[in-house]
């Protein structure tokens, strides 16, 4: 089986022999409950380093007080054997206490970009991610940390922090993994009722439709506003947002004269689904 240690020392002895060996090294956090989405991350890992190591642990710092954290979908047994069939040469799988001992208290805030969007939608959000992903970098120093477009405003906060706190590492990143309906995986989809399911692909269809309008000159407002409608209309039972932005900096934008993104937040039942595409 994948070998797997909980503690930051055994983390921190294990790459410390692969360093030793001059063995490039790559990290990937993930929460847990693998799916194609996440191997892809592992697979772009393998093909740049010489070692991958996948972190599996469901960090509390990034749930409200309202959120799943108690239901978030858990899999370890199938998870060890996902990675253990990508060929992952370490699983890190530490527990609450061992990340934010008694006393924990320090977190990293990602101003401006880490308030809008998500941020304003889920307060302490991406200080909970950012926290978490600075503490994982620097306790296994890797070369490369793969992350998903999937989560495509965390990427950014992300790189930013990386570059603020001037942690040494690359930041790679992987295009959105779909159903072959279009619905980005998640593991959150298990919560979906089937009729739910069937819904929810429309999410990307209409961040789809919303892209290729704008991309051909289409009025930003006017094609947010619709797709709203079209979310709403669907069955959507809400929409946190669905808006055009800059695809490097989030601003609004008002044309598609730079690249930019088409991003949403919508609830299906009490299900909260987010989904980004490329204009
Ligand atoms: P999570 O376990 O949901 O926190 O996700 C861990 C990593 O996997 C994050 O970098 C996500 O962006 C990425 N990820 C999750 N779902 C997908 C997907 N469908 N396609 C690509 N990357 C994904």
């Amino acid at each position: 089986m994948v070998e797997t240690v909980r503690t930051i020392q055994e983390l921190r002895a294990v790459l410390k022999r692969w360093r030793q060996k001059g063995e490039t090294v790559g990290l990937v956090p993930t929460m847990g409950g693998l799916h194609a989405g996440h191997l892809s991350l592992v697979r772009l890992s393998r093909a740049k380093t010489m070692r991958t190591c996948v972190t599996l642990f469901v960090n509390p710092k990034q749930f409200a007080p309202t959120e799943d954290l108690d239901t978030y979908p858990r899999d370890e047994d199938g998870d060890l054997a996902k990675l253990e069939a990508e060929g992952v040469d370490l699983v890190f799988q530490p527990g609450a206490d061992e990340v934010y001992p008694a006393g924990y208290a320090t977190s990293v805030h990602v101003g401006g970009l880490g308030d809008i969007l998500e941020g304003e939608h889920r307060p302490g959000f991406f200080t909970g991610v950012a926290t978490v992903v600075t503490k994982l970098l620097v306790q296994a120093l890797p070369d490369i940390a793969v992350f998903g477009e999937k989560d495509y405003q965390q990427l950014l906060v992300i790189r930013r922090l990386t570059r603020d706190l001037d942690i040494p590492v690359r930041i790679e990143s992987v295009p959105i993994v779909r159903d072959d309906d279009g619905l980005a995986l998640s593991s959150r989809n298990a919560y979906l009722s089937d009729a739910e399911r069937k819904t929810a692909p429309v999410l990307f269809g209409t961040l789809s439709q919303v892209a290729e309008n704008v991309g051909r000159g289409a009025n930003v407002a006017e094609q947010a506003e619709w797709g709203v409608d079209q979310l709403l209309h669907a069955g959507f039972a809400g929409v946190d947002y669905l808006c055009v932005r800059d695809a490097d900096s989030l601003d609004e934008v008002s044309g598609a004269s730079r690249p930019a993104r088409v991003l949403a937040a919508a609830t299906l039942g009490s299900t909260r689904l987010i989904d980004n595409v490329a204009v």
